[in-house]
């Protein structure tokens, strides 16, 4: 464990300060009626934007974000959004939570999101910690993934219940009166216009509602219909192999392993999850047919080839077709797609969801800045720009995989487990597998980051801010982000946090609130652990860039120049 000494958190004075005007202009056809409905929600502990006294009228109640769908992904913005004081309205077409059992594997990145939405510990109580994964053909160990590393703060691997960790996340939101939600309420169309978005629900009731929003979240999953409307089309569909997916409860297997058996006659999978229960994913071969698959006797046989015990309790069965696609761009005009809306990959890497978040971190700050008029709308754009190629790099490693763990064609597994058992053989190479070095960390070449031809930003600018424990002045060990808090944070290597910032004469940093950290003691986590350089960093904890003490003047007016008109800075 690596521990800093941070001595000296500055906090500095927030002023909602409009940095931009704000571009919009009211809907053609809205007025600025201010009905009880309105006054009702003004009362609410909110953010509000001068938008809504254009848009909200007794038939299209408004909120500045409205977020289609209520899986993983929607959860999550809410909860940042919530963080931030942001209006929400969620709308949920079934009428509850999803009890499907879909992701089991949550990573490091994912558990530092949860962080930021204040909901780790509430995670963590249902968590099954630092799984390794072992690859398996016939007797042969293909890798051994058992990672040592916590760049994040959190092990790379951990196991968890989608649905209870979606239940999780709605207990979270109720912290924040300025989100609502609503079940059996499905989207049916939308209007977009430069203003704002109308869209027509469908009620309980067996009426269509209106509301307006600022912006429409697109998170209703691989079947989008937002998606669809807006005429934006999925690449790069490659396969769609089908799974027969189980999960049992009662297990008295002690063993945090995940293994892949990559078995031409059968791949499957197992993995231990928490509170003493498992998933088990089974190829189907051609020609089987599912509701075979679906039948207990069958499943029995198959949990007890992979060495299970036959008596075993299942809980949930599905058969589920996996694919790999990603949509052309995350969004159009004032409409964002995030999560499964965006991009689908088979499970073998554990990262759809875990890319569902990755998307509401990334936005979910900019959208504050846009509406608290603290940056040009053109902020937004970089949603799509930054997102995009990560998830891109996610779905390949899954594909690769996959590639990996599913040949049922002999020959060709036979020439994988001759490549793997001599890439074995060659220490840097198994020492790269094990520590799951394979996984892309995220590095963003373009977007909201700034590249100014230094080496230092070369090195570092876009990447994610490493997060280890810290101390804190009053002698507290904590994470890293718990210091940094919710918005940018300046961060320096320097002994003296009285005299640290001293020298930063520009106004932006207390006009946007900028928390200024001191760090004492040098460590391998730190990016550069040089002294006289200044790191900033993004809310959602990638650098967007550094410099030092002779050029502050200048890269903060650029930074205001890049919040303002999003000036040209790529890699
Ligand atoms: C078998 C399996 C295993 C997986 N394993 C992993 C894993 O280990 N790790 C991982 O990270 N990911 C994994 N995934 C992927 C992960 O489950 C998904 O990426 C994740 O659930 C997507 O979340 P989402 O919120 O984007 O969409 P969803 O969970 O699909 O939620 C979309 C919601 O939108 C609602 N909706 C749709 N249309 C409308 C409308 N018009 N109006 C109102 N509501 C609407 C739907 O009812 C739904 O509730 C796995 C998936 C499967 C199938």
């Amino acid at each position: 464990m690596i521990s800093l000494a941070i001595t000296c958190v500055q906090l500095m004075p927030h002023y909602a300060l409009n940095l931009v005007q704000n571009q919009a202009r009211p809907l053609s056809h809205a007025t600025a009626f201010i009905g009880a409905w309105y006054r009702w929600r003004k009362r609410r502990i909110c953010h509000q934007t001068n938008l809504e006294l254009n848009m909200s009228t007794p038939s299209h109640p408004y909120f500045s974000i409205i977020i289609v769908g209520a899986g993983p992904t929607s959860l999550t913005m809410g909860n940042l959004l919530g963080t931030f004081g942001i209006d929400v309205l969620i709308l949920e077409r079934k009428a509850g939570l999803s009890d499907l059992p879909k992701a089991i594997a949550l990573d490091d990145e994912g558990l530092r999101i949860c962080q930021a939405m204040d909901l780790s510990h509430a995670v963590i109580e249902n968590i099954l910690l630092d799984i390794d994964a072992h690859y398996i053909s016939g007797k042969h160990y293909l890798a051994k993934v058992s990672p040592t590393s916590k760049r994040n703060g959190y092990p790379l691997i951990s196991t968890f219940h989608q649905p209870e960790f979606e239940a999780t996340l709605h207990h979270g939101l109720k912290r924040f009166p300025c989100v609502s939600i609503l079940f059996q309420h499905a989207v049916e169309t939308f209007e977009q216009s430069d203003s704002g978005v109308i869209l027509t629900v469908s009620t309980p009731e067996g009426i269509f509602k209106t509301f307006a929003c600022s912006y429409l979240l697109a998170c209703d999953g691989a079947k989008s219909a937002i998606r669809r409307q807006l005429g934006i089309s999925m690449r790069g569909l490659t396969f769609s192999q089908k799974w027969l997916v189980i999960d049992t409860i009662n297990d008295d297997d002690p063993s945090t392993v995940a293994t892949f058996f990559c078995n031409p006659d059968r791949p499957a999978v197992t993995v231990p999850a928490p509170h003493a229960s498992r998933r088990w994913e089974f190829m189907l071969l051609p020609g089987e047919k599912e509701e075979d698959l679906l039948r207990d006797q069958k499943i029995r046989t198959l949990i007890q080839q992979l060495g299970g015990s036959p008596d075993i309790q299942i809980s949930r069965r599905l058969i589920y077709t996996f694919h790999a696609s990603l949509a052309q761009t995350f969004s159009k005009g004032r409409v964002f797609l995030l999560g499964d809306a965006a991009h689908l990959m088979p499970p073998f890497s554990g990262q759809g969801m875990s890319s569902g978040l990755r998307d509401a971190h990334n936005l979910s700050w900019k959208l504050q800045m846009v509406l608290q008029s603290q940056a040009s709308p053109i902020l937004l754009d970089t949603y799509s720009q930054e997102r995009h190629e990560h998830v891109a790099q996610m779905i390949w490693l899954s594909k690769f995989l996959g590639k990996i763990i599913m040949p049922t064609f002999k020959p060709a597994a036979l020439l994988r487990d001759g490549v793997f058992l001599t890439l074995n053989t060659i220490p840097s190479i198994r020492e790269y597998l094990t520590e799951a070095r394979l996984k892309p960390q995220p590095r963003y070449k373009k977007g909201f980051v700034l590249f100014d031809g230094t080496k230092e930003s070369k090195a570092i600018a876009g990447i994610m801010l490493p997060q280890s424990e810290v101390k804190t002045p009053e002698g507290k060990m904590t994470l890293l982000d718990n210091i940094l808090g919710t918005g940018f944070a300046l961060l320096r290597l320097h002994d003296n946090p009285e005299e640290a910032f001293v020298s930063l004469k520009a106004n932006i940093w207390q006009h946007l609130g900028v928390r200024f950290v001191s760090i004492e003691n040098e460590t391998d986590i730190f990016p550069l652990n040089q002294r006289d350089l200044f790191i900033l960093v993004r809310p959602d904890r990638f650098i967007y860039g550094v410099f030092r003490e002779e050029h502050a003047d200048a890269f903060a007016a650029t930074f205001r120049k890049h919040l303002l008109h999003l000036i040209h800075t790529q890699k």
